[in-house]
């Protein structure tokens, strides 16, 4: 008997894909998950002949490339063939072998004045030395990224929303200005996921992940990825995969895999809890500001509800009291446990002026020093906000 098909075409629905998309049956045994294939090497039965495919595992590995099918079903299922995605050892990774691929010394490079901290450090830091030149705007304002343009730009880079204080793009705007400037552009959709937000469809032409956050969604795995809609990039980023080799390893792939299998209700979960805690912080009188792009007075409001069709589980809020109140708020609390990253099924606090975006500090992505960042995890939710009155109560007294 032959296995159940699992192509693409049966396959219309978001959750259905992210179960079965490059997950087929084993071959050999008919083991419904796909095995972690922990190899280095290959056999060929002549020399050159491969008998099962597979060479070596920076090149390809089955459990590497299952994940890779299954991320390229999620974002791209909607664009036809030619979508692909790739995996690395970390976002980062991610990134590097990306910037490296499409850009060379002396090109230049439209960023966010408002991103993910080690973004920033991996251009202003390591690729500059490099040669390749960047400016920092608020991409919220497409004249902004305009007038940023230059004869050498090759890729608009956007995040959003972003890293730590929520802002807003607008992918179908960015896309245009990218479009017409001969740059690319590459969308970091960390922070919602390909259940919330697909950036290719509204004309992105790479999208970026830390797959650490909530693909892998349980705190485990460091990982990234790329998904590229054009065909002729996709081979070009494959030979740079390899070339560099900052590939995820199976076991990561594994995980990543078995995350993405519920990323769906998760992210329903995650929102649903996100909307409640941002209920209770607005009209805290703890609580300065909330940034929340699910928010009727967001700034970016109006294209999070056109682009996204949830708000995402990430929530920032400033702290009445300046810096020190903000970090007494992050030591306070109990249930949020005082971490870095995101996405995961529990949930995290941290400042991040001194974690996640301490490398960020006197540049143009410096964040405000009462700033506080949650990941809304998947506890009881009247645990997290009973964490919350407790953590912001000093503040009162
Ligand atoms: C964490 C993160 C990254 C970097 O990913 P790593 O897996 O830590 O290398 C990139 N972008 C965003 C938005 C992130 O949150």
């Amino acid at each position: 008997m032959t296995p159940p098909a699992t192509s693409l075409g049966s396959m219309t629905g978001f959750d259905t894909r992210a179960i079965h998309a490059g997950q087929p049956p084993d071959p050999t045994t008919g083991a419904v998950v796909p095995p972690i294939y922990q190899v280095s090497t290959y056999y060929q039965d002549r020399v050159g002949e491969l008998r099962g495919g597979y060479e070596y595992s920076r090149a390809a590995n089955p459990t590497r490339a299952a994940l890779e099918e299954c991320l390229a079903a999620l974002e791209g299922a909607a664009l036809g063939d030619g979508v692909r995605g790739l995996a690395f050892a970390s976002g980062l990774a991610a990134e590097d072998c990306l910037l490296r691929t499409v850009c060379g010394p002396g090109d230049h490079v439209v960023i966010p004045n408002d991103a993910y901290g080690g973004t920033f450090r991996l251009f202003a830091r390591v690729l500059e030395r490099w040669g390749l030149t960047w400016s920092a705007v608020p991409l919220s304002d497409l004249d902004a990224v305009r007038s940023a343009i230059r004869d050498r730009t090759r890729v608009v880079w956007a995040e959003t929303p972003t890293n730590p204080l929520l802002g807003i793009a607008d992918i179908a705007g960015l896309a245009e200005v990218a479009r017409g400037a001969g740059a690319l552009l590459v969308v970091d959709n960390t922070f919602a996921s390909p259940y919330l937000q697909r950036p290719m469809e509204l004309g992105a032409d790479v999208v970026v992940h830390s797959t650490t956050k909530y693909l892998g969604g349980h705190s485990d795995v460091v990982g990234g990825a790329l998904v590229v809609r054009d065909a002729e990039l996709g081979e070009q980023l494959a030979f740079h995969q390899k070339a560099m080799g900052a590939v995820a390893g199976p076991f990561d792939a594994w995980l990543v895999l078995r995350g993405v299998k519920t990323l769906g209700v998760r992210m329903e979960r995650h929102c649903t809890a996100a909307e409640r805690v941002v209920d209770m912080l607005v009209g805290h009188p703890g609580v300065t500001e909330v940034r929340y792009p699910g928010l009727a007075q967001h700034p970016g409001h109006e294209v999070a509800a056109k682009q996204m069709s949830r708000f995402g589980g990430m929530v920032s809020f400033r702290v009445r009291g300046g810096e020190d109140a903000a970090v007494e708020v992050c030591n306070r609390a109990r249930l949020f446990t005082l971490a870095e990253s995101l996405g995961g099924v529990e949930s995290l606090i941290e400042h991040p002026g001194r974690m996640t975006h301490a490398s960020a500090a006197g540049s143009p992505l410096e964040v405000p020093e009462d700033l506080v960042r949650l990941s809304i995890g998947l506890e009881s939710i009247e645990d997290l906000l009973a964490d919350l009155e407790y953590a912001l109560q000093s503040d009162r007294s």
